[in-house]
């Protein structure tokens, strides 16, 4: 399976988002069947540790939660981990600008353990895929599953 990053993106991601969003052959509970039917095999034959680009170049979302555990399991204060210069409160989540994230250690989270949980279910195709194809379409170029997920569903849609 190809890691390389997609830098060539195809023109047509927003028409298919569309296509996708008029697509009345399939429910959006047998539309999220089929993408995860398509993702599983691609997810089992990619391997994040020779990618990590995710981590390179997205901001990191932290519940309440995700920052106590992390702070337990790395035994950081929690204070550090919140009032960090290049972490902001949105509500009541905390979100790492910092790129590549600051626990990335070459291609391994040296936190793995303790991550956040936006870390450990990155890519979400579903619940309701067509809700969220919009945000996925952004992570194309970054992320290999999202690539050949999205290609595989273009040729099972018949795009
Ligand atoms: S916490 Fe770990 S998994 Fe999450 S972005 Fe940072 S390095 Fe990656
Ligand atoms: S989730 Fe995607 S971008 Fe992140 S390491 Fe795995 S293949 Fe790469």
């Amino acid at each position: 399976m190809n890691l390389e990053l997609v830098t060539e993106l195809p023109d047509d991601y927003e028409a298919f988002r569309y296509y996708v969003e008029d697509y009345d052959e399939l429910s959006d509970s047998e539309l999220d069947a089929l993408v995860e039917e398509i993702a599983a095999p691609i997810i089992k034959a990619v391997d994040c540790t020779q990618c990590a680009n995710c981590c390179r170049s997205l901001d990191v979302y932290l519940t309440p939660g995700d920052a106590e555990r992390l702070s337990q399991g790395v035994l950081i204060p929690l204070s550090e981990i919140i009032d960090h210069p290049r972490a902001e409160m949105e509500g009541e989540w905390g979100v790492f600008k910092q790129q590549p994230c600051a626990f990335l250690n070459e291609k391994l989270c040296s936190v793995y353990e303790h991550r956040p949980t936006s870390c450990r279910e990155y890519p979400a195709f579903t619940p309701d895929f067509r809700w969220l194809l919009g945000d996925l379409l952004g992570g194309v170029g970054i992320c290999p599953i999202i690539y050949h997920t999205i290609e595989e569903l273009k040729k099972r849609l018949k795009w």
